[in-house]
C-alpha cells in the first residue's frame, strides 16, 4: 500500500518521484515499463544514434500513415526504461519562449505564467555557467556548454550572422531570438538525464519503490475515485493501491492511452474498443502537436564530417580514445552543437522556426546508411507552433499493443508556408561566405529543386518531426481538456497526470527541460493539496 503511485520514470515521473518522497512519511511507488538505464550508450551522448535503433530502450513507435505527408508511416521514438526519452534525447537545453507559458495562463491556466513557472526552471537547473536572473546553481539538471566544438558549428554560426541573424549566448535567457551554440543537459561530458538529476541520487530512500519492467494495464477505479494501478510484469499481473494519489507520467503517447484503457475518454472510441465507460471525457487523445521538420543536406569535401566511411570511422575511433582520456570531443557532442531561432516572417511577434545544424548527412532519424556513407553537413527547420492537430487513439484494448498515432502533420497550408519560408531562410544561411570552403553540391532537396511546387513536394515527401509530440491530455477548463490547472484529471478524484501531454500548447522549444518543469510543479500542487509537504 502506497501513498502515491506514479506511472512512468521519464523526465517528469522522475522529479515526481523524487520530490514526493522527499518527506519520509510519504510512501511512493515509481512503475516503469521499461528497464534500468544501465547502458553506457545512454551515459556517452553520442550513443543518442544507437539508441534511436534501441529495441530495448526505445518504443520505436511508427505513425499511422501520414495523409498530408504522402501518406508515409512516421518514426516516433520515445524512451523505455528509467529516465524515459531524458535517457534517449539529444540533450539539448532550451525551456521555450516566455511567451509560451504566458499563453498558457492567457488561457485561463492560473499559475503557468513565464513568471510563475521560472523559478522551477531554476530551481532544478545547476548551470555551470553560474547563477543570473534566468539561471540557478545547485539544482540535480546539470546544464553544460558543448565540449566537442565541432568546426563546423561555429561555420554555421558565422554564416547565420553574414545572413543577418543575431548571435543570441543563451537562448534560456533574456530573448530566445538568434543563432548560437546550444547547451546540453550533460554533467562531465555524460549524459545528465532525469534519472541522473533526480531519481539515482535518492534511490535508496526507504519509502521509494521503483519497479522496472512493469507495465500499467489500467487504472483501478472506485466510482470516481482512483485508488491504484494494475501492472503486468513478466506476464503476471500485479495491483499497486495508492491511498492518496495516482500520478500519470508516461509521456504523450502513453498516457492518454492509459487513461482510455481505464475507461476514461470518448465514448465512441470506448464502444469501438469493447471498454466499459468509466467517465467520459472528449479531450483524451486529442490535440495532439509536434514540431513538423525538414532537413537540408549538403555534400562536402571530407572530413571532420561526421560519417561511416573508412575515414570518418578512423576520426571517431581516435575521439573514442579522446573522449576515454579527456570526456572532450565529438562523442559528448549533442548531435546539433548549434542552431538558433528565428521568424519565419518578419510580422511575427515570437520566433516560429528553430534551425538545428548537425556536422554529418543526416536523413531519416539517422537510420539511412547510405546517407551516412556521404560526407555531408545538415541543416534541420523545425516549425515551433504547427496548427496541425493529430491524436492518439486505441489500436485495440490489448494495453500491450502500441498506441494508435495519428500526427497529421501539415495538415494546416500555415505550416507548410512557413515551413517552406523557413528552408528559403535556411538555404540562405547555408549559401553565405562562410560555407565556400565546405559547400558542394545540395544532396536533399537537391539545387535543382527550387519553384514553390517542388519544394512543398519536398516537404511532404521527407518532412519528419522533433521528437517532442504534446497536448494529448491537454490542460485547461473547456470541453476538449483533461486537466485542470493543477493537473487533476476533470472528474476523476485521486488522479493526475504529469507529463508533455499536459501542455495546452506546443512551446517554441524542446520540451525535455519544460516536461521536468511540468513535474515538479506538478509535485508541489500534490503535496499542497494533501497537506504532505
Ligand atoms: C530521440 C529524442 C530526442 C529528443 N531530443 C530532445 C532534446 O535534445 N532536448 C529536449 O529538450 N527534448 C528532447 N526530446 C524530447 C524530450 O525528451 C521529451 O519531451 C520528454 O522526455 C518527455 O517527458 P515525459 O515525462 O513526458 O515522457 P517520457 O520521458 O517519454 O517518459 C515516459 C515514461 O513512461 C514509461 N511508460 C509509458 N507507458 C507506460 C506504462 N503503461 N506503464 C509503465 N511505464 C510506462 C515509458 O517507458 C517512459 O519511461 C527528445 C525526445 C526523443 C525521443
Amino acid at each position: 500500500m502506497f501513498d502515491y503511485v506514479i506511472v512512468g520514470a521519464g523526465s517528469a515521473g522522475c522529479i515526481l518521484a523524487n520530490k514526493l518522497s522527499e518527506n519520509p512519511s510519504n510512501q511512493v511507488c515509481l512503475l516503469e515499463s521499461g528497464p534500468e538505464d544501465s547502458s553506457p550508450l545512454i551515459r556517452i551522448p553520442m550513443g543518442v544514434a544507437s539508441l534511436m535503433k534501441s529495441k530495448k530502450y526505445n518504443w520505436l513507435f511508427e505513425s499511422t500513415a501520414s495523409p498530408y505527408q504522402n501518406n508515409r508511416q512516421i518514426f516516433c521514438p520515445r524512451g523505455k526504461g528509467i529516465g524515459g526519452s531524458s535517457s534517449v534525447n539529444a540533450m539539448l537545453y532550451v525551456r521555450g519562449n516566455a511567451w509560451d507559458y504566458d499563453y498558457w495562463a492567457e488561457l485561463g491556466n492560473d499559475g503557468w505564467s513565464y513568471n510563475e513557472v521560472l523559478p522551477y526552471f531554476k530551481a532544478y537547473e545547476n548551470q555551470e555557467r553560474g547563477e543570473d536572473k534566468y539561471h540557478g546553481v545547485g539544482g540535480g539538471l546539470n546544464v553544460a556548454d558543448g565540449r566537442s566544438n565541432h568546426p563546423f558549428a561555429k561555420i554555421f554560426i558565422d554564416a547565420a550572422q553574414q545572413a543577418g541573424h543575431i548571435i543570441n549566448y543563451d537562448f534560456n535567457g533574456e530573448k530566445q531570438d538568434g543563432v548560437g551554440f546550444f547547451q546540453a543537459t550533460q554533467k562531465n561530458g555524460e549524459r545528465c538525464s532525469s534519472a541522473n538529476a533526480f531519481l539515482h541520487p535518492i534511490r535508496q530512500r526507504p519509502n521509494l519503490t521503483v519497479i522496472t519492467g512493469a507495465h500499467a494495464t489500467h487504472i483501478l477505479l472506485e466510482g470516481n475515485i482512483a485508488t491504484g494501478v494494475e501492472y503486468i510484469s513478466n506476464k503476471k499481473t500485479f495491483r499497486v493501491i495508492a491511498k492518496k494519489e495516482v500520478i500519470l507520467s508516461g509521456g504523450a503517447f502513453n498516457s492518454p492511452q492509459l487513461l482510455l484503457l481505464s475507461g476514461i475518454g470518448p465514448v465512441d472510441e470506448l464502444n469501438r474498443h469493447k471498454i466499459p465507460v468509466k467517465h467520459e471525457l472528449e479531450g483524451v487523445g486529442q490535440n495532439l502537436q509536434e514540431h513538423v521538420d525538414i532537413h537540408i543536406v549538403t555534400k562536402t569535401y571530407g572530413p571532420p564530417a561526421v560519417s561511416i566511411r573508412p575515414k570518418g570511422l578512423l576520426q571517431q575511433s581516435k575521439e573514442l580514445i579522446r573522449y576515454i582520456r579527456e570526456r572532450k570531443g565529438q562523442m559528448t557532442s549533442c548531435v546539433t552543437e548549434s542552431g538558433g531561432f528565428i521568424k519565419s516572417t518578419p510580422h511575427q511577434s515570437v520566433p516560429d522556426l528553430q534551425l538545428q545544424f548537425i556536422a554529418g548527412a543526416v536523413d531519416d532519424h539517422g537510420r539511412n546508411i547510405r546517407m551516412l556513407l556521404k560526407y555531408g553537413y545538415t541543416t534541420m527547420v523545425s516549425l515551433l507552433r504547427p496548427k496541425s492537430r493529430g491524436s492518439i487513439t486505441l489500436k485495440s484494448n490489448n494495453p500491450l499493443d502500441n498506441p494508435e498515432i495519428q500526427l497529421n502533420l501539415l495538415a494546416e497550408q500555415e505550416d507548410v508556408d512557413s515551413l517552406l519560408a523557413g528552408i528559403k531562410l535556411a538555404r540562405d544561411v547555408l549559401a553565405q561566405p562562410a560555407f565556400d570552403p565546405l559547400r558542394r553540391e545540395e544532396i536533399l532537396p537537391g539545387n535543382h529543386v527550387q519553384s514553390n511546387d517542388a519544394l512543398v513536394k519536398y516537404l511532404r515527401e521527407k518532412s519528419e518531426h522533433n521528437y517532442h509530440p504534446v497536448g494529448t491530455c491537454k490542460m485547461g477548463n473547456d470541453e476538449m481538456s483533461v486537466v485542470n490547472s493543477r493537473l487533476k484529471v476533470h472528474g476523476i478524484n485521486n488522479l493526475r497526470v504529469a507529463d508533455a501531454s499536459i501542455m495546452p500548447s506546443l512551446i517554441g522549444g524542446n520540451t525535455n527541460a519544460p516536461t521536468i518543469m511540468i513535474g515538479a510543479k506538478a509535485a508541489d500542487m500534490i503535496l499542497a493539496d494533501n497537506n504532505t509537504e
